[in-house]
């Protein structure tokens, strides 16, 4: 009976979180919603969720994403490269990897970087049961919110396996990429940034690890190429609600 009432309570919550969204939508003018825009919010965020291109955004805007971390080796060498410069991006922590590693999560986090869960054990959510899933899940907001006194709205599933007939029931957003880097397979700057050159659009969504140092030094370079050209960087959830 208490488990079935958590799980209504989840749903409403998800449930108030779409009907803003919505009242958001319903006055804005569909106008201003362009084409491109809700193609790329069904990859952002799902079924059921559209992209606002704002009206007055004068800027193209892109997000910076990285997976797996906190890194003791590279994560603070990139919050360095990005307080430098200004630039919030958005992080997916890895419960397991937080562990030794909470000051860099008080520094994200104090440093308005955006903090999202990527699993404790980076398991395939669409593998394992739903009761699993969910610890794994709630387990890492747990130790994020103990450390930063906030709970991650924001999840980036593993491999991308998000199961869509059990979403609405997790208290979590999901958030998709449109640019994969592959800079965990290559491992290489020049790469890296050719990929995101090649893709890269009002909206994209650009995926790496900050696990690497080939990673730091191309989102680092990638920042400075594009800064210049006038594109303005922001956390992830500005791309998905104004
Ligand atoms: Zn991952």
């Amino acid at each position: 009976m208490k488990k079935r009432k958590r799980k209504f309570e989840s749903c409403m919550i998800f449930a108030g979180i779409l009907f803003a969204a919505f009242t958001v939508l319903s006055r804005t003018d569909n106008a201003i919603i362009q084409e491109a825009g809700i193609s790329a919010a069904k990859i952002i965020a799902g079924e059921g969720m559209q992209r606002l291109v704002r009206e007055d955004q004068d800027r193209p805007q892109i997000a910076l994403t990285f997976d797996d971390g906190p890194d003791e080796k590279y994560t603070e060498k990139l919050l360095d490269g990005l307080k430098e410069r200004g630039i919030k991006a958005s992080f997916f922590l890895l419960g397991k990897s937080i562990e030794g590693n909470e000051h860099i999560v008080k520094r994200m986090h104090r440093e308005g970087h955006l903090i999202g869960n990527h699993t404790y054990n980076h398991v395939q959510l669409d593998k394992i049961s739903e009761t699993r899933a969910r610890e794994e899940i709630l387990k890492t907001n747990n130790r994020i919110y103990e450390i930063t006194g906030e709970y991650p709205v924001y999840m980036r599933p593993p491999y991308g396996a998000w199961k869509k007939d059990t979403e609405f029931c997790v208290e979590m957003i999901p958030v998709f990429w449109t640019i994969d880097t592959l800079d965990w397979k290559t491992q290489n700057v020049q790469d890296v940034l050719q990929r995101a050159r090649k893709n890269i659009k009002n909206g994209s969504v650009i995926l790496m690890h900050d696990e690497y140092e080939t990673t730091v030094e191309a989102a680092l370079a990638l920042v400075d190429e594009f800064t210049e050209q006038g594109w303005e960087f922001v956390t992830v959830d500005r791309l998905i609600l104004p």
